[in-house]
């Protein structure tokens, strides 16, 4: 009994549930994401209703073909993050938690700094990750298929081609076993990376003020929309996640474009039959065109 009470009272101290399995008393993580999902649906729909009354950056594309092809992609797209890294991220994160692995432990006791801790170290390995998707050719193959989306709003936001989201699964295990700490991060963390990947990609106009301030520590849409533009050197900048500082650390912050100046897309992949729910698909798989050269030869490569 005494050490059962003791065992409780460290399951506590270690944020995790006590419960009995199999007559033994053990620690156990609540692995669940369970922030109200809702959150994300209605945010989507609340960046799809403001980026229509205050668009950003004109439209090359008629928005019911492309909402059509986007939603197909990102259904795709979600089944795999469901069935595929949903489960290998909770799966790794229970381990993590029950047996206090990663580096934030190693570097404080406290829940507290341990969460601000491995916060940043969740969003700082988002940004290599993202680089590398740019950086090595067979990753570009696939994320490619998020970049040659002509237009940029919110419904590109999940557009993401289903094999990238797959072995994205792998990247999120090593993620979490390596920085660790408290689940509750893990979740807190996962909702605002979702709602601001909502908000970067949305087409939404912000008064110029407010959006240099949320800029500070925010990636915003004006930033993200010269990550989407065509030219070499804008697509390669600007690839932090949540905060805009690893763009800053790294000197690879890119906002001296104007949004007018923006041509959004993937240059070899920009005719119209390049983005259909096929063509997409399939364009990771086929022999790759030079990225940077238009049909009519122009080039974004200087
Ligand atoms: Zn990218």
């Amino acid at each position: 009994m005494w050490l059962d009470a003791k065992r409780r009272l460290r399951c506590r101290e270690r944020h995790l549930e006590a419960r009995v399995i199999r007559g033994r008393l053990i620690c156990h993580a609540s692995h669940e994401v369970n922030y109200p999902i809702y959150i994300i649906p209605l945010a989507f729909l609340a960046l799809l209703a403001f980026e229509r009354l205050f668009p950003l950056r004109k439209a090359k594309s008629r928005f019911a073909g492309r909402f059509v092809v986007n939603a197909v992609i990102s259904a795709l797209a979600l089944t795999v993050a469901l069935v595929v890294v949903k489960p290998v991220a909770t799966g790794v994160l229970q381990r993590v938690t029950e047996n206090h692995w990663g580096l934030s432990p190693i570097i404080s006791a406290n829940a507290v700094i341990q969460s601000i801790v491995a916060f940043l170290l969740m969003d700082l390995s988002f940004y290599y990750w993202h680089r590398a998707n740019h950086a090595w050719p067979l990753l570009w193959r696939f994320h490619n298929a998020h970049h040659i989306d002509p237009d940029l709003d919110v419904t590109t936001a999940i557009r993401f081609h289903f094999v990238e989201i797959g072995y994205s699964a792998a990247f999120r295990a090593v993620q979490v076993a390596l920085i660790g700490g408290p689940p509750l991060m893990f979740i807190a963390y996962e909702l605002i990376f979702q709602l601001n990947t909502l908000f970067q990609h949305s087409n939404v106009k912000l008064p110029i003020a407010l959006e240099r301030g949320l800029n500070f520590v925010l990636v915003t849409p004006r930033m993200h929309g010269i990550h989407h533009s065509k030219r070499f050197h804008e697509t390669n900048a600007n690839w932090s996640s949540v905060f805009s500082w690893w763009d800053r650390l790294h000197g690879t912050l890119c906002l001296d474009v104007p949004q007018s100046d923006i041509d959004i897309g993937i240059a070899g992949y920009a005719l119209a039959g390049d983005n259909t729910v096929a063509a997409v698909l399939l364009m990771p798989f086929r022999r790759q065109r030079d990225y940077w050269r238009g049909s009519d030869n122009t080039t974004y490569r200087p």
